[in-house]
């Protein structure tokens, strides 16, 4: 009987050690131990993981042939619906996706079905560069490197497009590069042959141009010949919650604190960038942004609390994440809402001034909202304070672009083929939505590189 089998548990590093260092967490499955619980899937007739994923890779049929082995077969199967799998086996939240949905899981545990993704990703002999019509004349622009941009990126330069991507950061790769941690997702191995592998396709890839500043998309349309634009640039604004006390030095967002340590590589020696973590970390917010900072902050030493105003049971950020910065001895301090950061008379913060929350009743989210509990107002001693509280996209491209209609929280106005208001110029991933997922941006470049086809056959 195959479901009783065990799910293969993943090998990782010991919290101990690896609360001290910056190297990958998971260590992946090897070849017996994917083939073992590639064994588990019963490949159902109508299998409720695809129907899950948000890009509908076909899972049991890569799945079936990991467990024969053929791991070149099953890497190409899934690249028939994703460009980045081995950064979606890793970051991918599959406990509210195709794992979330897998049948094994109604009475055990699902199929691993990221770890095998990864597995397959890693393994694979090659690499999976799809073979690339010839040049059709067409030109191009995609802004933006994240997993939207190169999604899109990719696609086109296969079908004959003249593809550029410009990227206002001096390296590739969106919040893969300078939000998610090395600890989740190696730079130098796995998202560099993953950029390399879109860059073989004949895409270029200019660092350094900020969209907006340094060029403007009129001048790219109307003087450097590009036919076609495509904006993914994400949602990279952070957020503040207007509380007194946000100015004090030892106050960062989290995309600030991320992108040193993660782009500029604070926590190494060779690299000269100034952090700040002091001895105690306060980081505030629930998403995966905020275990990020707060992992981060713990590698670089100081003591780290979670300030969360729900329970665990709302926290939005990975199951994965949560466990692991549990496991590495982050404090969590739940029903916990700041309402002022204290100085220390110097301009450095001091305290953080907090209330406490009870769950009220669900909001539009679905989700209990907290409410304070009057009177309850207490101090945590820190010298730093981590703003995770989400983010919003940059207005620049829609201020310095006629014609490109915002919604009220300013995501860009797209159809669902990703057609902005403007012809020519399509959308997609978080400048769209608002901070989501890289399996969704992925998703809406690749769905938005179709319509830029069939908009420029036309
Ligand atoms: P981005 O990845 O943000 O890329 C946009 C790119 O556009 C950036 O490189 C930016 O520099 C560039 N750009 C912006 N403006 C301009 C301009 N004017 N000109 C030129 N270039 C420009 N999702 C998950 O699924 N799982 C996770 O575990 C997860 N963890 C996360 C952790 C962190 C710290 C963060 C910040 C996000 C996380 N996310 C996670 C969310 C996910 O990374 C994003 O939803 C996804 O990267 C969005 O992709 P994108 O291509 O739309 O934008
Ligand atoms: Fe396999 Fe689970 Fe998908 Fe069924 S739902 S095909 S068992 S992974």
């Amino acid at each position: 009987m195959t479901e009783r089998i065990p799910r293969v548990a993943c090998r990782e590093q010991d919290p101990k050690l690896r609360a001290h260092n910056f190297e990958e967490v998971c260590l992946g499955y090897d070849r017996q131990e994917a083939m073992l619980e590639a064994s588990r899937c019963l490949h159902c007739k109508n299998p409720r993981c695809v129907g899950a994923c948000p890009v509908g890779v076909k899972i049991p049929e890569f799945i079936a042939e990991v467990k024969s082995g053929n791991i070149d077969r099953a890497a190409a199967i899934i690249a028939e619906d994703s460009s980045l799998p081995s950064v979606c086996g890793r970051v991918c939240p599959q406990e509210t996706q195709c794992e979330g949905s897998c049948i094994l899981g109604v009475k055990g545990e699902p199929v691993a079905i990221g770890k095998l993704e990864r597995f397959v990703a890693d393994n694979r002999s090659g690499d999976s560069v799809s073979a690339r019509a010839a040049l059709n004349g067409k030109k191009v622009a995609v802004i933006g490197s994240g997993p939207a941009g190169l999604a899109c990126a990719s696609d086109l330069a296969k079908w004959g497009y003249e593809v550029t991507i410009f990227e206002a950061l001096h390296k590739a790769g969106g919040v893969l590069e300078y939000g998610i941690p090395e600890f989740r997702l190696p730079k130098d191995t796995v998202l560099k042959r993953a950029i390399d592998e879109v860059r073989s396709l004949g895409v270029r890839i200019e660092t350094n141009v900020i969209v907006g500043r340094t060029v403007t998309i009129d001048q790219l349309m109307d003087n450097e010949g590009f036919n076609a634009v495509f904006i993914g640039t994400g949602a990279g604004l952070p957020k503040f919650m207007g509380i007194p006390g946000e100015n004090l030095c030892g106050v960062f967002s989290a995309n600030e604190f991320l992108t040193r340590n993660n782009l500029m590589k604070a926590y190494r020696d060779d690299y000269l960038t100034p952090i700040h973590t002091g001895s105690k970390v306060c980081v505030v917010g629930g998403g995966n942004v905020a275990m990020d900072a707060a992992r981060t902050a713990l590698r670089l030493g100081a003591e780290v609390h979670i300030v969360y105003r729900r329970t665990e049971a709302e926290l939005p950020a990975r199951k994965e994440e949560v466990h692991h910065a549990l496991e590495e001895g982050i404090v969590f301090d739940m029903l916990t809402n700041p309402v002022e950061i204290l100085g220390d008379g110097n301009g450095w913060v001091k305290s953080l001034k907090c209330i406490r929350m009870e769950l009220g009743e669900p909001d539009e989210s679905g989700r209990r909202s907290p409410v304070p509990v009057e009177g309850s107002e207490f101090e945590i001693a820190t010298d730093t304070v981590i703003m995770a509280l989400g983010t919003a996209p940059n207005p620049l491209i829609s201020k310095t672009t006629n014609g490109l209609e915002t919604t009220r929280r300013g995501g860009l106005v797209a159809d669902e083929n990703g057609a902005t208001t403007r012809p020519g110029i399509f959308a997609g991933g978080d400048a769209v939505t608002g901070a989501a997922t890289v399996i969704l941006a992925m998703g809406a470049g690749r769905t938005a590189a179709k319509a830029i086809d069939d908009y420029l056959k036309k």
